[in-house]
């Protein structure tokens, strides 16, 4: 076996229905007296209900999370964590509110309670893309990293199927990439594998049965596992490309990775061979891209980037743009490649 790197995260994790009952005591583990609970402002019902299990320990609540996180609202919740002397953040909903978790956190280091309610993995990670002017950056910086993470599948039980399998398609893309990754090895590829043979299995049923709990729980598990690998190896072309889209062209983050996901995967087939098969095997398909489209296809997603605003007439600056900061990737960037990606992806042919 060849020499690798793993940093193990240190969050605690409480899992199963009914877990958003121990919310009270994980608090008091914490040590929170003033907590500030953040969701979006469709969220709000949910942020009250955290209040009230909270009591006394809450200070109040920010209902302002939006997706891509603006600087602005980033700074409009650090004033009101200041003004109300928060000592701890509880984010309850998907990846933009525990996004403006993370912003608070990265300049108070105030700790951090996740409660998940999508399947964006990004309460197990340190990262942080923050758009200001236009651009979205990414920082990196351990104070973000939740302390404590609730999964609670029947949290899942409101999120509308629409959301759902893009949702679940933005982890499934985490752990894809993760299998190619620079910093592969062996304990994040079994999790990563792993987290896709969840996702394949039970992400089509949570999108056709509203009421089953136990494909969230193991949707929600896959999510999990997604969140480790994109917090504990680099990503790639496909994460940089969504990046790149959903920044530029303000598309909407979890759908644009559904889309691109199976062409990226597509791009680096003959460059990364063993994780294509773990890919193929966990998907239970004969190959990863076709896979990974009929995956998408199968849980209703949409499949090409001209159904989600995405102009003809940009695939050109986006293809400028992919290769312009060079980045690590299994196969090599070639400018007219990608832009053949690009118009596939458009398109929403079958890799
Ligand atoms: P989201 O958080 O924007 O949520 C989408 C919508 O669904 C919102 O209106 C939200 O209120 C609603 N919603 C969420 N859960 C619900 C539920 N259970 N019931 C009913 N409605 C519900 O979407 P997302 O895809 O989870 O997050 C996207 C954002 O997360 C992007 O900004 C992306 O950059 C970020 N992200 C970050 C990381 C990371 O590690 N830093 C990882 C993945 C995603």
């Amino acid at each position: 076996m060849r020499a690798f790197t793993y940093n193990a995260l240190p969050i605690r994790v409480v899992f199963g229905a009914g877990s958003l009952d121990r919310l009270g005591e994980e608090i008091e583990r914490l040590g929170a007296h003033r907590a500030l609970v953040l969701s979006t402002p469709e969220q709000r019902a949910s942020a009250e209900d955290v209040a009230r299990r909270i009591g006394a320990r809450a200070a109040g609540i920010y209902d302002k999370a939006v997706m891509h996180t603006p600087i602005e609202t980033a700074e409009a919740a650090r004033r009101v964590a200041t003004e109300l002397e928060a000592d701890c953040c509880v984010a309850i909903g998907g990846g933009s509110t525990t996004g403006l978790g993370k912003a608070i956190a990265l300049t108070s280091a105030l700790p951090i309670l996740a409660i998940p309610t999508t399947f964006a993995g990004s309460e197990m990670t340190p990262i942080q893309g923050i758009t200001a002017d236009g651009v979205k950056k990414t920082v990196r910086d351990l104070r973000m990293l939740p302390k404590t993470v609730i999964y609670d599948p029947t949290l899942l039980l409101t999120l509308p199927a629409r959301i759902a399998g893009p949702s679940g398609m933005n982890a499934v893309a985490h752990s894809v990439e993760a299998l190619y990754a620079q910093e592969a090895n062996p304990i994040t590829s079994l999790m990563a594998q792993e987290s896709i043979r969840a996702l394949a299995q039970s992400l089509p049923i949570v999108v056709r049965e509203p009421q089953n709990l136990d494909a969230r729980g193991e949707a929600l598990y896959g999510a999990w596992l997604a969140g480790i690998a994109l917090a504990t190896v680099g990503m790639a072309l496909h994460h940089k490309l969504c990046h790149t889209l959903g920044g530029t062209f303000n598309l909407p983050h979890a759908e644009t990775h559904t889309i691109v996901l199976p062409h990226a995967t597509r791009y680096n087939a003959s460059a990364a061979p063993e994780a294509m098969a773990r890919i193929a095997r966990a998907l239970g398909a004969s190959d990863a891209a076709a896979g990974l489209y009929d995956l998408a296809k199968a849980i209703g997603a949409p499949l090409a980037l001209k159904q989600i605003g995405m102009p003809e007439a940009g695939l050109e600056r986006a293809a400028d743009l992919a290769v312009t900061n060079p980045y690590w990737n299994p196969q090599p960037l070639e400018r007219g490649a990608i832009r053949a990606l690009l118009q596939a992806a458009w398109e929403g042919r079958r890799p």
